[in-house]
């Protein structure tokens, strides 16, 4: 059975995030420390990314947890994935002061479990209880909690990652890593030099100012790294988003490539050297698939959201399921041999192992694979429900999955119709062999939906 989102009301997909000051403030993060320390006792890792606000809400978190009892390791600046490896190694919980991709003048609080993943719907809305009703208590004098500081536990972390590879596969090999000012200053140039890479940097100083470019690795934000990756005769370039659990690759032409695109060669990587079970939210690529079953695995599909990924592949190795790898078609990749959360370091240093073991070119790799078509709509409107069941009936006829939204299969080509968790949103992807099919069937679903709306 697939995983089913429930509604949270504090929480979105990936954790609490809005605007420093308006919707973020010191206080709630001091409640969301208390109500985490009082339902996960013992000691708690608490890291950040380099954001100008995160200092302030990091104390505001530490301050929570002592006052409830727990002893706080603090790990400072760091990925969100090095966190959750960390907090793998034996803490009752931990938690990171990020808001990923999202602008600078956001902040935000992801809850980290034992076993390093996110928390998930059940414990959050248990989280969230707490939270609106204040239900814990403030221990006496003497039971406070103590701090103490952990900055050698990133060093744990890279060398995880580059154990996981023999030799130096980066040997001869130019890289160009775009940290985004983010935490992977601290790791993802130190991780691909340790495995024989000639490494640049740009934006590699971390500043929460992010004076180069936004924490999302747009095609846009990009152009700096990609000219860069061409005037360098590199590989390619790898960047991240604001907490490095996501990485994005420009090929040696300067190309972006499209995510989906990148999971599919990862997969395909992976696939060949051991056949199993790839786990993805349905909103992937159909490349994925097609590409995954052409080397004898298969896919299982999950809901949107990272979290959902990871439980999946706990839940179906817990099953004594082989599960070889997972992520989504957004540069967030999940190795379970390593960890089972999204690690855009881990995702940087197998493209160097992947690029190494193939010989060719990225842009190569890229080229080969089959074409597809994909739209993407976004639509502000209250009108989800109404829409998702409208084409429900309308497209009863064809094939549908519901494991998120409804999406609808015809003729080698689908469409995903969902709504976001967070805002008044619908969400459309159309996937198609043909430009044309997938424009014709666009059209289409982009008409009933407004026939909802009015
Ligand atoms: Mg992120």
């Amino acid at each position: 059975m697939p995983v089913k989102k429930i509604q949270k009301r504090l929480f979105g997909t990936n954790g609490v995030r809005g605007v420093v000051g308006k919707d973020l403030t010191p206080e709630l993060v001091l409640v969301i420390g208390q109500s985490l320390g009082s339902m996960r006792k013992g000691r708690i890792a608490v890291g950040r990314d380099t954001r100008t606000s995160g200092e302030m809400f990091v104390r505001a978190l530490k301050a929570g947890l002592l006052s409830v009892g727990c002893d706080v390791v603090d790990c400072g600046i760091l990925p969100t994935p090095a966190l959750q490896y960390i907090v793998k190694g034996g803490y009752a919980a931990g938690a990171m002061i990020t808001a990923s991709h999202n602008p600078p003048e956001y902040n935000g609080v992801k809850i980290i479990e034992p076993d390093g993943t996110e928390m998930g719907d059940e414990e959050t809305i248990k989280l969230e209880e707490k939270i609106f009703n204040r239900a814990f208590s403030v221990e006496p004098w003497d039971r406070t909690g103590n701090e103490t500081q952990g900055p050698e536990l990133l060093t744990n972390y890279i060398t995880a990652i580059t154990g996981s590879f023999s030799g130096k596969p980066g040997t001869g090999m130019t890289v160009v890593v775009d940290p985004g000012s983010g935490p992977a200053c601290l790791t993802t140039p130190r991780i691909l030099t340790d495995l024989g890479c000639r490494v640049l940097t740009i934006n590699g100083i971390m500043d929460g100012t992010f004076p180069g470019r936004l924490p999302e690795p747009s095609v846009d934000g990009l152009k700096n790294c990609a000219a860069l990756v061409t005037g360098s005769a590199a590989a390619f370039g790898v960047a991240h988003d604001g907490d490095a659990d996501r990485a994005v690759f420009i090929d040696e032409k300067g190309r972006f490539v499209e995510e989906n695109l990148q999971f599919a060669l990862i997969a395909r990587y992976i696939c060949r050297q051991k056949q199993g079970i790839v786990v993805t939210p349905v909103s992937t690529g159909q490349i994925a698939e097609d590409i995954i079953k052409a080397n004898h695995s298969s896919v299982e599909y999950t809901p949107v959201g990272s979290i959902y990924v990871a439980r999946t592949m706990r839940s179906l190795i817990d099953q004594g399921k082989p599960v070889i790898f997972g992520g989504e078609g957004n540069g967030g990749l999940i190795f379970p041999e390593h960890q089972f959360c999204r690690d855009g370091g881990m995702t940087a240093a197998m493209m160097v192992s992947l690029l190494a073991s193939t010989g060719k070119k990225l842009s190569e790799l890229v080229d080969e694979l089959p074409p597809r078509t994909i739209i993407k709509e976004k639509i502000v409107t209250q009108k989800g429900a109404e829409i998702i069941g409208s084409l429900k009936n309308a497209y009863s006829s064809l094939k549908t999955d519901e494991t998120d939204g409804v999406k609808i299969f015809r003729n080698g080509s689908w469409a995903l119709i969902r709504t976001s968790g967070t805002e008044p949103i619908v969400r459309v992807i159309i996937d198609s062999p043909s430009p044309v099919d997938g424009q014709a069937f666009h059209a289409e679903i982009m008409n009933s939906i407004r026939k909802v709306i009015g």
